[in-house]
């Protein structure tokens, strides 16, 4: 199997199977993100406790990308700090972001995915830029839903 052949296994387990799916009846934040591109659709909700993300909740409607990264997002920040769930979502957006500078986001342009798990299976989307917005929505609603916080 090539790596491009597993991380597309990676991604329809994730959006076949989403992680996390589901609301929270007392969160503390709460945010949805829309991407009217592909039709997108992310519901966010967390439960934040002593600094800690201690739950993750999402529903949601679009293609396998975004649903994808939506799962793979809930299972990455769980258990996390608000400061490593910050961090992460800069790793995250640095890797998709083909128009900056590797060299100044600090990530290898060969493997721009390297410290972000079993997210690297997002980087092929890099090479459909019009699949990014699909790729990043659930972090810009993870954002969104920090501000609350
Ligand atoms: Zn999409």
């Amino acid at each position: 199997m090539s790596l491009e052949e597993l991380y597309r296994e990676v991604i329809l387990d994730h959006y076949r199977s989403p992680r996390h799916k589901g609301k929270l009846e007392h969160a503390s934040a709460h945010a949805e993100g829309h991407n009217p591109l592909c039709g997108d659709e992310i519901a966010l909700d967390l439960l934040v406790e002593g600094g800690k993300v201690t739950k993750v909740a999402i529903t949601g409607q679009g293609c396998s990308i975004s649903q994808a990264s939506a799962s793979m997002m809930a299972e990455a920040i769980e258990g996390k700090s608000l400061d490593e769930v910050r961090d992460l979502i800069g790793k995250f957006k640095a890797m998709m972001d083909i128009e900056g500078d590797p060299k100044d986001a600090g990530i290898d342009p060969a493997r721009p995915g390297a410290a972000l798990g079993d997210l690297e299976a997002l980087q092929g989307v890099r090479k459909f830029p019009v699949r990014i917005k699909c790729a990043n929505l659930p972090w810009t609603t993870l954002e969104q839903a920090l501000e609350d916080v």
